[in-house]
C-alpha cells in the first residue's frame, strides 16, 4: 500500500494573506483531498522579531473563509503537534546538536560588529555583499577555526553562538520537482546558513526539515522564493535522515502582478485586493482590504487562484470545489509566472454570483443590507429581489446599489432624462395609469405590463416612450431590473405612492 498523502501549508505569522498564500493553500488542500490524505497547517513562528499578534487567528479565519480548513493544525490539535514552531524548540536543539557531533555543521561566535567588519573586509568589486560561506568560515571566531578548549570555554561561559550549516565545497545538489523536473544547485554559492539562532531558536531552515520529517509530509508544496533554499533543506535531509522519505518537492509559480511580482503595493496603486481577507497592521493601523470585504465569493475566489497557474487542458474555466479536486494535478501547473488579471478576477465572480441560488445569498446581502441600516423583514421577497439583480452585481456589495430602490422610494430623479421629452399625452397616460393600478386587484408583474400596454395603446403612445419615465418613477434613474417585476414586489400601494411623487418632480 502507498503512504498516506500529507501535505503542509506552513505560514508565518506576519501579517495579511497575500493571495498567493492562499493559492498555496488551495493547491495542498486539492492535492490532499484527492489523494484521501491530510492537509496540515503549521504555524512558523520561529522569528520572533517578524511575529505579528492576531496574525494565526487572521489566518484560521481567512482559510474558514475560503473553506480550506485544515485536517490538524495548533487548533484542532492531531497526533503530529505542537503544530506551532515556537512550541516545539526543544526538538530542535536534539537535531542541530546531531549535525555538529557529525561534522555538519558548527558554533559560530562572530559578534554582529565582527560579521559587519568581515562584509566590509572581504567587499570587492565582483562581491559586494560577501556571505559568510566556505571560502570566509576558516577566517571567522567558530568552532572549525578555535581550539576545541576555548571553544568548550566559550560554550561554558554562556557565549552568544549561533550554529551554522558547513556547506560542502563543491558538490551538485540535484532533485526532482513535481513542476519543474531536475533542478541542480551547486553548493559553492549557498552560505553557511544559520540553523539555530542566539536565541535558541531554530531557523525557518531546520525547522521546516525537522518537522516534514517528524510530521510525516509527503509532498512539500511552496512558492517559488523557496527555491534557492532547497539545496540546503535537502542536504539537512541527507546528513539527519539519509534523505529517507524525504517529501517530493513542487515550488508554485510567482503570480504576477502589473509590474513583475504581485504585491500589496500593486493593490494599492491599481485599487484590487490582494490578501484573502482584510488586514488591519497592529503597528501602524493601516487596513488594507480583503477579497471578502470587496464582495468576492469564496467559490470564485478558490476558481480564480485555482487558474493562477493551472489548467486543466481544456477550454473550462468555472470550476466547483469538487470538480477541481477531481481534475487537479501539480503535473499540469506550470513553472512561468501567472499573471493575475484583476478584470478577469471579477469575471469569476460575477459568474459565481449568477450561478448562486438567492437562498445562498441571503444571509450575506441580509447582513450588508442591515449594516447600511435598511431592516429586511420578509426573506421571501429578500430572495426574489436576489434573484432579479443578482445578474447586475460583480461583487456582493453591490447588491446595495442594485436593490436599495427596493426598501426605499428614491430621492432623486435622473430629470434630464425624462424632463426634456415631458408632455400633456405622458401626463394623461400617467394619470389614467394611476386609476387603473388603483382598481387592480390583480398585481403580477405581467398584468401590470398588460395594463400598461393596453392604456399607452389606448392613448396612441408607443410604450417604449413612457418605460423610461415609469421606471425612473421606481428607482430613480436608468438601471435596475424589468419594471414590473420592481412594482410586484414594492406592491400597489407604494407604486402608486411613487408615480405620484415622482410627477410632482417630473412637472415642477
Ligand atoms: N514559513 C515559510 C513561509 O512563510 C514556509 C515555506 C515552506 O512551505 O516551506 O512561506
Amino acid at each position: 500500500m502507498s503512504k498516506k498523502v500529507r501535505v503542509r501549508f506552513a505560514p508565518s505569522p506576519t501579517g495579511g494573506l497575500h493571495l498567493g498564500g492562499v493559492r498555496t493553500v488551495l493547491y495542498n488542500y486539492l492535492f490532499a483531498k484527492k489523494h484521501h490524505g491530510d492537509f496540515i497547517l503549521r504555524i512558523e513562528d520561529t522569528d520572533q522579531a517578524r511575529y505579528v499578534a492576531g496574525a494565526e487567528q487572521y489566518i484560521f479565519d481567512c482559510l474558514k473563509w475560503a473553506g480550506l480548513e485544515p485536517d490538524e493544525s495548533p487548533k484542532q490539535g492531531g497526533e503530529y503537534g505542537p503544530y506551532r514552531q515556537s512550541e516545539r524548540k526543544e526538538i530542535y536543539r536534539q537535531y542541530a546538536a546531531q549535525l555538529i557531533k557529525d561534522g555538519h555543521a558548527y558554533y559560530a561566535f562572530d559578534t554582529p560588529e565582527e560579521l559587519e567588519k568581515m562584509r566590509e573586509d572581504f567587499k570587492t568589486e565582483q562581491n559586494p555583499s560577501p556571505q559568510y560561506d566556505h571560502s570566509v568560515r576558516q577566517k571567522m571566531r567558530n568552532s572549525l577555526t578555535l581550539p576545541a578548549d576555548e571553544v568548550k570555554k566559550l560554550l561554558a561561559a554562556n557565549t552568544r553562538y549561533v550554529i551554522r550549516i558547513r556547506m560542502p565545497e563543491n558538490e551538485i545538489v540535484s532533485f526532482s520537482d513535481m513542476i519543474r523536473g531536475e533542478v541542480s544547485f551547486d553548493t559553492a554559492v549557498v552560505d553557511d546558513k544559520v540553523l539555530l539562532k542566539a536565541d535558541g531558536m531554530p531557523t525557518y531552515h531546520l525547522a521546516v526539515v525537522v518537522d516534514d520529517h517528524l510530521m510525516k509530509i509527503t509532498h512539500a508544496f511552496r512558492g517559488e522564493e523557496w527555491l534557492p533554499s532547497t539545496p540546503v533543506h535537502i542536504l539537512l535531509w541527507k546528513y539527519l535522515f539519509g534523505l529517507n522519505n524525504m517529501p517530493q518537492w513542487a515550488h508554485l509559480p510567482l503570480i504576477l502582478g502589473p509590474n513583475g511580482k504581485l504585491s500589496k503595493r500593486d493593490g494599492a496603486k491599481y485599487g484590487f485586493p490582494v490578501f484573502a481577507m482584510s488586514w488591519t497592521d497592529p503597528k501602524t493601523g493601516e487596513l488594507t482590504e480583503g477579497f471578502k470585504e470587496k464582495g468576492f465569493l469564496p467559490e470564485a475566489f478558490i476558481n480564480l487562484l485555482a487558474l493562477l497557474g493551472w489548467n486543466d487542458g481544456t477550454e473550462q474555466e468555472i470550476f466547483t470545489k469538487d470538480e477541481l479536486i477531481e481534475k487537479f494535478s501539480i503535473e499540469r501547473v506550470h513553472s512561468g509566472g501567472a499573471k493575475f488579471d484583476y478584470e478577469k478576477a471579477k469575471w469569476f465572480n460575477h459568474e459565481w454570483i449568477k450561478r448562486k441560488e438567492a437562498g445562498y445569498l441571503r444571509s450575506e446581502v441580509k447582513d450588508l443590507m442591515t449594516g447600511k441600516g435598511i431592516a429586511v423583514t420578509d426573506d421571501n421577497i429578500l430572495d426574489k429581489i436576489i434573484a432579479l439583480v443578482k445578474d447586475r452585481c460583480t461583487f456582493l456589495t453591490d447588491f446595495y446599489d442594485q436593490s436599495i430602490f427596493f426598501f426605499r422610494s428614491p430621492e432623486q430623479y435622473d430629470l434630464n432624462a425624462v424632463k426634456p421629452k415631458w408632455n400633456d399625452a405622458k401626463q394623461l397616460f400617467f394619470a389614467e395609469l394611476i386609476r387603473n393600478f388603483e382598481l387592480n386587484n390583480d398585481w403580477a408583474a405581467h398584468t401590470l405590463e398588460n395594463n400598461f400596454k393596453e392604456i399607452a395603446a389606448a392613448n396612441h403612445i408607443k410604450p417604449g416612450d413612457v418605460l423610461l419615465p415609469f421606471r425612473i418613477m421606481l428607482v430613480g434613474g436608468k438601471f435596475g431590473p424589468g419594471v414590473f417585476d420592481i412594482a410586484e414586489i414594492i406592491g400597489k400601494e407604494e407604486t402608486i405612492i411613487r408615480i405620484k411623487k415622482a410627477l410632482e418632480a417630473f412637472t415642477g
